[in-house]
This record gives C-alpha cells, structure tokens and sequence, in this order.
C-alpha cells in the first residue's frame, strides 16, 4: 500500500516539471511516472508544468512533443499546464520582496571560481549584471522520503546564489519556488539530480513564508559513463507504448509481473498505481541503465 504522508483532509498536490529543451527520454519519463503514480495512489492532484525560464535552452516544438507524450502514455493531467516564460510577472514580485536579503552584481564567471566568495555583497563593483540571494551560515537540512536526512550549510557549500541571471532571465532557483507555491504543491518527486538544489528551494520558501513541500528523489538513470541521460548524452526519444512505462516500473524497483508489458495503457496504470510503493524505489542517487 501507498504510503501518503498528508493529513487526509490536505490534498495531495503534485507536478512534473519538463523542461523543453528536447524530447522526453527514459530518465524523464521515470520522474513523470513516479510523481504521476505517487499522487494518484495518494488519491492526489498531478499538475504539468512546462520549465521554459531559461528561454535560451528551450527547443521549438519540444513542449508539444512532451505533452503529446504524455498524452500518449495515458497520464492525465489536472488543471491547466502552467508556462514559466509566461509568469514572469510573478517571478519579479517575489524578487522584490526578497530585496532586502537580495544585492546586485556584477562579478561575472571569470572573476571567481568555485564558491561566490561575496565581492558585491555591499555594493556591486561595476555595472549590475545579476542578482543574488545573501545566504546564512547555518544548515538547511529535511527529509527526503527516498534518500533519507540530507543537510547543506548554504554558505559554506554553494554561497550567495543567482536569482536573476546577468543574461536578463530568472533563474531556475526562484521560479520553481515560486510556482510550487503559487501551484500549493505539497509533494515534489523528481530525480535525484536535483538533491543539491533543495536545501537553496527550502531557504526560499522559508524567505517568502511557505511551507516546503514533501520531496523524494529518484535514483536518476546513468549511462556505462556514470553520466546522467540526457540530450547531451545522446539519451534516445522516449517512445509510447507500455514498454518504456515498464522498465520505468521496474527501474523504480516495483516488481511489476512480466504480463504487465503486454498490457493496455489502462490496465497498466490501474495496476501501477495499486501497487506502488515508494518504500521499494532504490535509496541510490544513480541506477546505471542498460546493463
Ligand atoms: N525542470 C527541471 C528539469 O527538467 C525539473 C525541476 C524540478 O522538478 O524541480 O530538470
């Protein structure tokens, strides 16, 4: 049985949120089946969010190509898809009520390496190109419901991070922020590459007033190189049919009996979603694919 970690009269809101910067491959289609499934066993809502803030990396076409995918491995979802590159109104009011934790900057890549070690903190040295988010000295640390207790002390591991980019786009950072917020997100499954981003989302919510979301990440599919699959790996098109949700199911270690492959899409889910189990998916970070 699933396990659901909200009060019963708190409903379950979850998401998937693409980016379009190409087709859907098996890694992606792990983290949409897994956050579908979770908040359908919950008997919660799964909304679709298209990640298009970072407008130089989308692709044309991409966004219908992923939503006819979907559409195709029957997972429906609730509400209107939401579009970042439409929100930005949203995104500039958030800013500006953090201003008084935020500062302009002008550093650029090649005036540091590593950490952001804090230079216009007081005042930005030349012309503004960024802004960023003063972090504190102390641990952000939360549950995950895969990967267990996960903490970060913000200043020492990552530093004073972006939240509008010198390229004149927000940063990924604050619009996922502020749309789980603005969507009343609850429960975010996504995959484990983005563990390192959590602790700098929980410091935002806690900024701007919200609650933080439930997260779980996935163990994210690798290559025979240990590197994520992707666009830039060369990652294949996810294709429909029940076959790619298969070794979605089993990658996500829920068993599913061998009959499962040949079945319709229905049957697929209606099984799915009564066996899932997120207490079975691997406690990795990485699952290498293909072996
Ligand atoms: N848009 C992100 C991606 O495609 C996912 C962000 C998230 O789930 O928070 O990697």
């Amino acid at each position: 049985m699933a396990k659901c970690l909200v009060m019963s009269d708190i409903l379950y809101v979850g998401r998937f949120a693409p980016s379009p910067t190409g087709p859907l491959h098996f890694g992606s289609v792990i983290a949409a089946a897994a956050s579908y499934l979770d908040a359908r066993a919950c008997g919660g809502k799964w909304l679709v969010r298209m990640e298009d803030v970072d407008e130089t990396r989308t692709e044309q076409g991409a966004a219908s190509g992923i939503l006819r995918l979907l559409d195709a491995l029957g997972m429906e979802w609730d509400d209107e898809i939401v579009v970042q590159s439409r929100r930005k109104a949203l995104y500039r009011e958030a800013l500006a009520s953090l201003s008084p934790m935020t500062f302009e900057c002008s550093c650029s890549r090649r005036d540091y390496s590593g950490i952001y070690p804090g230079t216009c903190r007081n005042g930005a040295k030349g012309p503004a190109r960024a802004v960023r988010l003063k972090v504190a000295d102390r641990e952000i640390a939360f549950v995950d419901r895969i990967q267990g207790k996960v903490s970060q002390n913000l200043a020492r591991e990552v530093g004073d991070y972006v939240l509008f980019r010198a390229d004149g786009f927000f940063a990924y950072q604050l619009a996922v922020v502020v749309d789980d917020i603005d969507q009343g997100v609850n429960h975010v499954v996504r995959g484990a590459d983005l563990l390192d981003s959590t602790p700098r989302q929980i410091y935002l919510q806690r900024l701007l007033g919200a609650d933080s979301p439930q997260y779980a990440h996935l163990p994210v599919a690798v290559d025979q190189a240990g590197e994520k699959l992707s666009k830039q790996t060369k990652a294949q098109p996810a294709q429909a049919g029940v076959e790619v949700l298969f070794r979605a199911l089993e990658f996500l270690g829920q068993n599913p009996p061998c009959e499962l492959r040949e079945a319709d899409i229905a049957d697929f889910w209606k099984w799915a979603i009564s066996a899932w189990d997120i207490e079975k998916v691997p406690k990795k970070a990485k699952i290498r694919e293909g072996k």
